[in-house]
């Protein structure tokens, strides 16, 4: 009854969300702190003044959303938090991402380099469709945002998985190698996931400069708010790359589903392409309105971001003293583990205390922890427990 093309699917498996009881939800990389309250007035008047609206189809290609987010793009210089967020204090490679002189975008982000979507996984498929083929394989990180694999199988594109280097970095030189071999496209986070490590900018134009110039290279730049460098300016220089972003993480929008590209107009034609042959109205009226209204009190997010940042510094020291390995973090998670305890094993002990965190089945990284920073609360609660392990 099934067609064959199902046995290529692998779906992928949300953190979880139990009902049981009220748990701490520390699984999922969301931000704990709500939307802007500009964005729950944007709603309420979205449903009040205009409601007649949400009998017409939204605009296809959410237009006042694109130039709101190129706005905000032009305003921050590419990293939200950028004025106010450091890298973790105890970073070597330490991004410092105030975005001073050095750190504005060389040239102004317009609409037309912007593709909003219906989140990121939305616009990740729409991307996988429309410039990977299944002729050659996709390089990326062994470890890396898992959803990637699971794309992958949809639309039958192989895979190459590059093991990251013994300091859970990414394995630049590898990646580089094996891409020129079969002229493939990369992809990857940066800052990645799991791993909380991300890479310069510096590091990322070397990467492109000597990857394929006819193949597409993807920045999944998710997490970049916390700590990370973003890859915007760089697309002046490269005409091949694709930015990709969300509303889901520092954005505190998980909820809204928004996801956006930001890269040359040209590609972003081939992926709003891909959308009209496929879902013509990913965004609707009532998440345009709240996109838009988030674009427009970027200070509010930066204040969110640079509280989860001060969290996760402090919750990164007393797991060291507590004598767990954990690596440094860019991003609004960390990965850890202690010798001796298994993942398995601690994840169920926290669950049981009512806190979830992500604990991964896979090999190479089934003894770590994937935590994601709360309030500072949840961070007391969660300190209180893993005290007892
Ligand atoms: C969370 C996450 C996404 C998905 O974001 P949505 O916009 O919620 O779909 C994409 N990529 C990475 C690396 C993520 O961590």
């Amino acid at each position: 009854m099934i067609a064959q093309r199902m046995k290529n699917l692998h779906p992928y498996v949300p953190g979880e969300q139990p009902k049981d009881r009220p748990y701490i939800k520390l699984n999922a990389n969301e931000n704990p702190y709500p939307p802007s309250q500009e964005v729950s007035k944007a709603v309420v008047k979205a449903a009040k003044k205009y409601s007649q609206k949400m009998a017409l189809y939204p605009d296809p290609d959410s237009n006042e959303l694109k130039a709101a987010i190129a706005s905000m793009l032009n305003q921050c210089g590419g990293v939200l938090a950028g004025a106010e967020v450091k890298g973790g204090k105890k970073n070597g490679s330490g991004a410092k991402v105030t975005p001073g002189a050095g750190d504005k975008i060389p040239f102004e982000v317009t609409p037309d380099m912007i593709y909003a979507g219906n989140g990121s996984d939305e616009v990740l498929s729409f991307v996988f469709y429309a410039f990977f083929d299944g002729d050659r394989p996709l390089v990326l990180p062994e470890h890396t945002y898992s959803f990637y694999p699971v794309y992958a199988g949809f639309y039958n594109i192989p895979l190459n998985k590059v093991p990251l280097k013994s300091d859970w970095s990414i394995d630049r030189e590898k990646m580089l190698e094996e891409a020129k071999k079969t002229d493939s496209s990369i992809i990857f986070a940066n800052p990645n996931a799991p791993t909380s490590l991300g890479l310069s900018r510096e590091e990322i134009r070397e990467m492109i400069k000597a990857a394929p110039e006819d193949r597409v290279f993807v920045v999944d730049e998710a997490y970049v708010d916390f700590g990370g460098e973003s890859s915007i300016p760089l697309l002046s220089e490269f005409k091949n790359l694709v930015i990709v972003r969300t509303f889901s993480k520092s954005m505190c929008g998980a909820g809204m589903r928004l996801g956006y590209v930001v890269s040359s107009p040209e590609l972003v034609n081939h992926i709003t392409t891909v959308k009209n042959s496929l879902n013509h109205f990913p965004v609707d009226f009532m998440a345009q309105q709240a996109g838009i209204a988030s674009c427009r009190d970027t200070g509010y997010y930066a204040e969110c971001a640079k509280s989860v940042a001060f969290e996760r510094d402090e919750f990164i020291d007393f797991l060291r003293e507590k004598g767990w390995y954990v690596l440094d973090s860019q991003t609004n998670f960390v990965f850890c583990k202690k010798e001796g305890l298994s993942g398995e094993v601690s994840y169920r002990k926290i669950k049981e205390q009512g806190i979830l965190v992500r604990h991964f089945n896979t090999p190479g990284i089934e003894d770590y922890l994937r935590i994601t920073v709360g309030t500072h609360g949840q961070m007391a609660a969660l300190k209180k427990v893993m005290s007892t392990l």
